[in-house]
């Protein structure tokens, strides 16, 4: 986070983890351009994109956002991505228990290395496949909250709670950034 040294609106580094598939790259789309496209391409390494947040006390701060690969060969490149970030959204798929315990990895992993002040989101995504879910809201929220993290369900695809994410996250940042 921190002022740019032209002045102007704080700036706030975030990063995207999880699962690949899970649709970190739909969410940020989503956010960022209103869009979903269900062609999208895989991430390779990592892909970066910037967009302003109006906080609750009607400021503005600047996310930027670095959306990584999910893949196992790309696991070693994440510290350089959540280093340093201010925030981070840990992502899984609703309809995959696999995806879930791959974000607990994660924040297992950031509590470990990534700053102590770092706020984390964990997101469970494709809230539209209520049919196929296969990780309770209520099981999610309790881990969350044994973690101190918000928890949210959200959908690229319908847009349902996406803002809702970055702007959870805007609401718990440290004081010193507004
Ligand atoms: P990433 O590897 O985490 O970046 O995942 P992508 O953003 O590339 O998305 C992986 C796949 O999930 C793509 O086929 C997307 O179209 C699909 N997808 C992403 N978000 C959603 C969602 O909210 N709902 C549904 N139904 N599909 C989604
Ligand atoms: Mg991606």
């Amino acid at each position: 986070g921190g002022r740019s040294a032209a002045g102007g609106m704080p700036r706030i580094k975030m990063v995207l983890l999880g699962d690949s598939g899970v649709g970190k790259s739909c969410l940020v789309l989503r956010f960022v351009r209103g869009q979903f496209d269900p062609s999208s391409k895989v991430t390779v390494g990592a892909a970066f994109m910037s967009h302003p947040v109006a906080l609750p006390d009607s400021s503005t701060v600047k996310f930027e956002i670095w959306d990584t690969a999910g893949q196992e060969r790309y696991a070693s490149l994440a510290p350089l991505y959540y280093r340093g970030a201010s925030a981070a959204a840990i992502v899984y798929d609703i309809t995959s228990k696999e995806s879930f315990a791959k974000a607990k990895h994660w924040v297992k992993e950031l509590q470990k290395n990534a700053s102590q002040e770092i706020v984390i989101v964990l997101v469970g995504n494709k809230s539209d496949l209520e049919q196929d879910r296969d990780v309770s809201a209520e099981e999610a929220k309790a881990y969350a909250e044994e973690n101190g993290m918000e928890h949210v369900e959200a959908s690229a695809k319908t847009a349902h709670n996406v803002s809702e994410i970055f702007e959870s996250i805007a609401a718990h940042l440290p004081r010193m950034l507004n």
